[in-house]
Parts: C-alpha cells; sequence; structure tokens
C-alpha cells in the first residue's frame, strides 16, 4: 500500500496515462479507501482539463506542477513526522 505522499507523486503521471498496470492499481487502491487523494484527484482532473482547453498543445507548465505537489504533499509531511 502506497502513502498520500506517494499518491500525490504518481497523481500527474496518472492522469497523462503514463504509469503501469502496477502502479495504477496501488494508486487506485489508495484513492479508495482515502477521502483527501480522492478529492486532489477531482481537482487536478479538473485543472488539467481546464489548462488542456486553454492550451491543446502545452502541457502543465513543470513549475506550476512542482508548487502544486509541493502544496498538496505539504500537510501530510506533518502528520507522517510528528514532534
Ligand atoms: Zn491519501
Amino acid at each position: 500500500m502506497i502513502d498520500c505522499r506517494e499518491a500525490v507523486r504518481r497523481m500527474w503521471a496518472y492522469l497523462d496515462h503514463e504509469l503501469a498496470d502496477k502502479p495504477i492499481s496501488e494508486f487506485e487502491a489508495h484513492l479508495e479507501t482515502c477521502q483527501r487523494c480522492c478529492g486532489e484527484l477531482d481537482f487536478n482532473r479538473h485543472l488539467r482539463e481546464v489548462v488542456a482547453a486553454k492550451s491543446p498543445a502545452l502541457p502543465v507548465p513543470p513549475e506550476v506542477r512542482s508548487r502544486l505537489e509541493i502544496l498538496l504533499a505539504g500537510g501530510q509531511n506533518q502528520l507522517e513526522n510528528p514532534t
């Protein structure tokens, strides 16, 4: 089973259909048990559609991805590393 950080990391590749069968099933298994990541997938899917509609030839800029991944993973880090 993968954790939320790994799920977020795979989310873009999942949306881009770049994942192999095993990572996909692990990712989907996580979503079934995690309401938080499930909401984030919907959000990211919607975001991607908006971006794609505006500029169909351009992928999501890498800096936008990085910022989103940091943002999405940020809250989880604190849960995983309580001090
Ligand atoms: Zn999760």
